[in-house]
């Protein structure tokens, strides 16, 4: 098998699956017992938080920890002030100095409270969407146009989201530049007595494990982090939380994670995640590097694309483009070669919609039809890189000549 899927998911690195171990079993205590072999567990669990922290410049009571990235981004939005009545439509239509919201209508006061990118991951994009919160355009090459941003920025404006790296792409966002657009507007406010709350939110999910990441470089105040796509557990992600922003709990209960996330602590999933940032920290410098020399290997090695993410990528996604071929069909066909690649966002690819990404980069269906993704990890090996590419090569002239046989047929 030669896996090209990272971004979908990664397996578990046998380190992390050694470090959570004992706590199935022998340290299996809920955190929250009065006993001494608990409040060990408890101390170990919050260790682990601080070890996730620390790999992105924070403090473990700046995180909480959650069932995946997923629901990191959705607690996010509940930092919008009015949140806590907007998360529950099933409740009478709120009302504020502003107006009163009508039933079924955009929950937000203002659409320009929740500004999003158009690229985001679903888990951002629906929630905004279901929210009624306005979209941010991208350039042809990913990346967001800030002046579309600064057009779109009102003084209802709240919450901004932009990701770090895309889920399709791999498209790294300049937040430091946002971050910088959100400070002047933050000042121009204060000077017209406006108190409204700017804040920036970023899904860090793809890039953990591919940059160095430093909330106060970034210059966020809510980061989404996920255990799942750096070789540690599934199910098991962070928001990091800035002490300006003020959430709601999506859920209540017995109150953990300071009320923000109540349920039993995940201890096997966090002591999983802290080893698996910890190791994807330790690995950073050389994974870039070898991803860097296997991208270009591929871009040489292979023929008859074209290169969709041609700049600011992570440098383990490759996007390719064979116009007038079914991306799909190769995906089958590489299937049967013991090659795993994908056509996009795994969610997306599953229920065959068509990618709101590569559309919104002004992609045509026939080029989002032919685009495949291939996304690097530390299953792979030089010797793979060759061979995927001899492979890729071989089943595209057979499909072009497949093609062009239909085509004289029909003549
Ligand atoms: N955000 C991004 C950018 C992702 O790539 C993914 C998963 O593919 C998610 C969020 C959702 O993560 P999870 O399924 O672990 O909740």
């Amino acid at each position: 098998m030669i896996y090209l899927d990272h971004a979908a998911a990664t397996p578990v690195a046998p380190k992390v699956v050694k470090a959570m171990k004992p706590y199935f079993t022998d340290d299996f205590f809920n955190p929250s017992a009065a006993y001494l072999p608990a409040k060990k567990v408890a101390s170990e669990y919050e260790a682990a938080k601080a070890t996730i922290a620390h790999t992105i410049g924070a403090k473990a009571s700046d995180l909480v920890i959650t069932a995946g990235a997923t629901e990191a981004n959705n607690l996010a939005f509940t930092s919008l002030t009015n949140s806590g009545r907007v998360l529950s439509s099933q409740f009478p239509p709120p009302c504020s100095p502003d107006g009163c919201a009508r039933r079924g209508s955009p929950q937000l006061r203002h659409p320009s409270m929740l500004l999003y990118l158009e690229t985001e991951h679903d888990s951002v994009r629906k929630a905004a969407e279901a929210l009624g919160g306005k979209a941010i355009k991208v350039l042809p090459s990913g990346i967001i146009d800030l002046n579309n941003l600064k057009s779109k920025i009102t003084d209802q404006t709240e919450l901004i989201s932009v990701a770090l790296a895309n889920n399709e792409l791999g498209t790294v966002q300049p937040l430091a530049e946002i971050a910088s657009i959100i400070r002047e507007t933050k000042l121009n406010r204060m000077k017209r007595g406006v108190k409204t709350q700017l804040l920036l939110h970023s899904d860090a999910s793809q890039a953990l494990n591919l940059l160095d990441i430093s909330v106060a470089r970034l210059g966020v105040d809510l980061l989404t982090i996920n255990s799942a796509k750096i070789y540690g557990p599934k199910g098991v992600g962070a928001l990091y939380v800035s002490h300006d922003a003020k959430l709601h709990p999506l859920v209540t209960g017995g109150g953990q994670e300071k009320g923000l996330r109540s349920g039993t602590e995940n201890v096997p999933g966090v002591i999983g995640f802290a080893k698996a940032a910890e190791l994807a920290k330790e690995h950073l410098n050389y994974n870039r590097k070898k991803y860097k020399t296997w991208r270009k290997t591929l871009l040489q090695e292979l023929t008859d694309y074209e290169l969709v993410n041609k700049k600011h990528s992570l440098d383990n996604f490759i996007v390719l483009c064979y116009n007038g071929i079914d991306a799909e069909r190769l995906v089958f066909l590489l299937e049967e070669k013991g090659i795993y690649v994908a056509t996009g966002a795994a969610c997306a690819a599953s229920k065959g919609v068509r990618s709101h990404v590569l559309k919104a980069i002004g992609l045509n269906d026939s080029q989002i039809a032919g685009s495949l993704r291939i996304t690097l990890g530390e299953t792979n090996t030089e010797e793979q890189i060759h061979k995927a590419a001899k492979v890729i090569n071989e089943i595209i002239k057979k499909e072009q000549n497949r093609i062009a046989q239909i085509h004289v047929t029909n003549n």
